[in-house]
């Protein structure tokens, strides 16, 4: 498109925001820059573009994309969710504290925990859907509030505008990570947050083959400072992989549909089969978060948590499948299905792992955008095993 996105629906400017046509070639994609650097015109003279660490026009049309999308004032983007999470955390100084969801990504907890810790960052693990948690760990030091929701894989939701008004209240800033909703169905800024965390490779990209991360940010001073972290700690996301995650926005939309479509089914299915003990998705009108997600996201999404009561059971479970593959991460077309305890949650030790109520006996899975039937099925006969 030529001119300003700002007053367009979501769609619209999921295609076109920060994608105007190629100078010199009226290309309508946006060209994969494959160049690690630019030519001056003259001394002293160039076209805005030096060195491809620094400016790439593929990086900068998505990074334009994601800010519209979260109505965001500037976004910048990563060579994963880790690195734009790391680039967030630069803002918080040696002797300050952050206030975090113990129930964050388990790489997040890893990061925090044993790297951050060593530079003398201090963190209180806090169970943020009670937003009295929050309020408590709060000390004179504390620069961020750091929350995630829903939460992976125990499905917890915190609210927004609450934890934001806490955070605000008391000086410090709140950060989103909003990996599991996209921007489709939530904008944390709007809510209060000052930041939102994407790991892209998940719903973003949407096609299980980029890896990438974007950090967006909602007052200028901020984004400032993060874009000169990202050209100076240079983990920023190449060209090719921002070309996949431009081509995976343009049918956010449409993908975030069926996913919710099929999520639903499958959150009915399963809280509704004998062999299944529990079910956890912010759908199901028992789930304690229902109601504050009603009131935060137009969606519940697809990550759904169950219990199958042990591990053997979880295994025969997830071995008989055959539809739905057994693999880490989420938000892809296809349904993935995983064992957090042994998977994405193996680096959380057994203690806290129990405190967090992730049993041997939980499965999580991540709704694709295939014909439900098929998943129904896949399902039905895998637990006709148990
Ligand atoms: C995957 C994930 C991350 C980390 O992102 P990477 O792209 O794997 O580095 C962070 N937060 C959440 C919620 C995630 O699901």
């Amino acid at each position: 498109m030529k001119g300003d996105s700002r007053n367009l629906g979501f769609s619209t400017r999921a295609i076109h925001a920060g994608q105007s046509p190629d100078p010199v070639t009226g290309s309508v994609t946006i060209p994969i820059y494959q160049t690690s650097t630019y030519m001056y015109e003259e001394l002293g003279v160039h076209k805005g573009y030096e060195y491809a660490r620094v400016q790439n026009p593929t990086r900068e049309a998505l990074e334009a994309n994601i800010a519209s999308l979260e109505g965001g004032l500037a976004c910048h983007a990563f060579a994963s969710g880790m690195s734009a999470i790391a680039t967030l955390l630069t803002l918080v100084k040696a002797g300050e504290h952050v206030v975090c969801s113990r129930n964050v990504y388990g790489g997040t907890y890893r990061f925090f925990h044993h790297i951050l810790e060593r530079y003398d960052l201090s963190f209180s693990w806090v169970d943020s859907p009670d937003l009295t948690t929050i309020e408590r760990a709060i000390t004179p030091e504390t620069k961020l509030v750091y929350i995630e929701t829903p939460t992976n894989p125990m499905i917890e939701v915190t609210d927004i505008a609450g934890a934001a008004e806490i955070a605000h209240a008391r000086g410090a800033q709140l950060a989103v990570d909003n990996t599991f909703m996209s921007p489709y169905f939530q904008l944390p800024l709007e809510h209060g947050a000052d930041f939102v965390i994407h790991s892209t490779t998940k719903f973003l990209n949407g096609h299980s083959d980029s890896i990438g991360g974007a950090l967006v940010s909602k007052h200028d001073k901020d984004a400032e400072w993060f874009g000169f972290v990202q050209r100076s700690e240079g983990a920023i996301l190449s060209p090719f992989d921002s070309f996949l995650v431009l081509r995976g926005l343009k049918t956010l939309a449409v993908r975030m549909e069926r996913h919710e479509v099929n999520g639903r089914a499958v959150a009915r299915f399963l809280a509704g089969h004998p062999k299944v003990r529990s079910v956890l998705y912010p759908g199901l009108s028992d789930h304690p978060g229902h109601e504050t997600q009603k009131k935060q996201a137009s969606g519940f999404g697809a990550l759904i948590a169950f219990e199958l009561g042990g591990r053997s059971a979880a295994k025969t479970f997830l071995d008989r499948l055959e539809l739905l593959s057994l693999a880490e991460s989420l938000g892809g077309v296809e349904t993935l299905i995983s064992h957090p305890a042994s998977m994405t949650h193996a680096s959380v030790p057994p203690e806290r792992q129990a405190e967090l109520g992730i049993s041997e006996g939980l499965v999580r899975v991540s709704v694709g955008i295939e014909d439900r039937e098929d998943l129904l099925a896949d399902l039905e006969q895998a637990l006709s095993a148990l």
